[in-house]
């Protein structure tokens, strides 16, 4: 690889690390004949230890920015080395890489350069060189810049299989101090753009024959937690919204890192702690996947999640009328209220129990989680948590987990 392009690499791969929101979960495009496959199998995705995503090529097109937003590694006022790929660069990294078998895709992000068409224009070309030139079939990911024209947004759209525009902070308070620059009515319209013309597309499939995907993999946004004063309940507030209004497929959470000094950001000292950041992607999974409400998960009593126990079981703690739960009469909805029971285990109760009762003696063939689940059910009449129901006080200490121990140096 030749040395310029390689010390490009070095930073715009750096400077792509902060930006969680490249999960895939494939796409399937039919007739799309060349290099490379979106399926679900031939996309696979891995973490790494700090959590970010690791199987895509995942650069930024350039790190020259001029936005200051005060978390940012890239803002203008930063003093870091700075570098700019070509679209011909990135093509060239996407197609070795991919032919080396390190990638399964290209998650190609950007800072704004000049401005937001100059930007969305050349990440444009990056897709329309791999598609149409290169006849590149695998993943791809890019931003969709707020603030450039619709239609270059249309054309990103026709061509990459996920879009993200990233809203970075769940209020316009939060936006007004640390990104200024930054509007959520302007953050909203690329969103929106995507939502409609990926409702018309699903429309003209079934009137035409020949009808070009759009954004097939879906959208999805991203969040920074603990940068301000944001709360659990305003944060999860916003990704219902999202979820509800512009069909979003995933919002990433992404523990703020201090990396810069500000008056309005936390000590460069103080991240936030992960545990916060796993307990919101718990709280956005009952969201999305077990019909919880905001209010539901965080009542108005409560700005954020409980750090030691998970928001289910803190729903559970908080609504002992709702159990114990009969596991042979339950809905499918009500199971899903059960802590320990997820949507797998909760199909199987009900497949099982057409043809035999759910007993103490076959509950754990179920994929119940009943370490958690024995203090909120019943099998056939028998409470399986003990002698009676727990009080919620002595109910919490026996789901809270053990207390971590600290590994003491021997001092030698
Ligand atoms: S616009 Fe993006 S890259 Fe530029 S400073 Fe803001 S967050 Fe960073």
């Amino acid at each position: 690889m030749e040395q310029e392009i390689y010390q490009k690499l070095t930073i715009l791969a750096a400077a792509a690390k902060y930006d969680v929101s490249c999960s895939s979960s494939g796409s399937d495009k039919k007739g799309v004949k060349g290099l490379g496959s979106t399926s679900c199998a031939g996309i696979c995705h891995t973490w790494g230890a700090d959590g970010r995503c690791i199987s895509l090529l995942k650069i930024l097109m350039t790190n020259h920015c001029i936005y200051d937003c005060a978390y940012c590694l890239n803002r203008v006022t930063n003093d870091i080395a700075r570098a700019s790929f070509t679209p011909e660069e990135v093509v060239t990294l996407t197609m070795e890489f991919y032919r080396r078998n390190y990638i399964e895709g290209l998650f190609l992000s950007s800072a704004i350069e000049k401005n937001a068409n100059a930007t969305m224009e050349r990440i444009v070309q990056v897709l329309s060189l791999l598609r149409h030139r290169e006849r590149f079939g695998g993943y791809i990911h890019v931003k969709a810049i707020p603030g450039a024209d619709a239609k270059l947004i249309h054309e990103a759209g026709l061509l990459a299989d996920r879009m993200s525009v990233n809203i970075e902070l769940a209020t316009e308070e939060g936006l007004r101090l640390l990104a200024p620059q930054k509007k959520l009515e302007k953050l909203f319209l690329p969103m929106q753009q995507i939502k409609e013309e990926k409702m018309q597309i699903k429309e003209d499939k079934t009137k035409y024959r020949y009808t070009p995907d759009f954004v097939p993999a879906g959208q999805s946004t991203q969040m920074i937690i603990g940068a301000t004063t944001e709360t659990d309940r305003q944060i999860l507030g916003r990704s219902d919204f999202l979820y509800q209004n512009y069909d979003m497929k995933r919002v990433y959470y992404s523990a703020y890192v201090p990396i810069n000094a500000g008056e309005n950001l936390p000590a460069l000292q103080t991240a936030p702690p992960m545990v916060r950041e796993h307990r919101i992607y718990q709280a956005d999974w009952l969201l999305r996947y077990y019909s919880f409400g905001v209010d539901e998960i965080l009542p108005e009593t409560a700005a954020n999640l409980d750090l030691e126990i998970d928001p289910k079981m803190m729903w559970a703690l908080r609504n002992m009328n709702f159990f114990p739960v009969e596991l042979n009469r339950a809905s499918y909805s009500e199971l899903l209220r059960i802590p320990g029971i997820g949507p797998l285990s909760a199909r199987k109760i009900t497949k099982q129990r057409k043809y035999a009762a759910i007993t103490e003696h076959n509950v754990t063939k179920l994929g119940i989680s009943l370490k958690k689940a024995r203090y909120f059910i019943t099998c056939n009449g028998k409470y399986l948590g003990g002698s009676q129901v727990p009080e919620p006080e002595r109910l919490r200490s026996l789901v809270a987990p053990p207390p971590a121990y600290e590994q003491l140096s021997l001092g030698i």
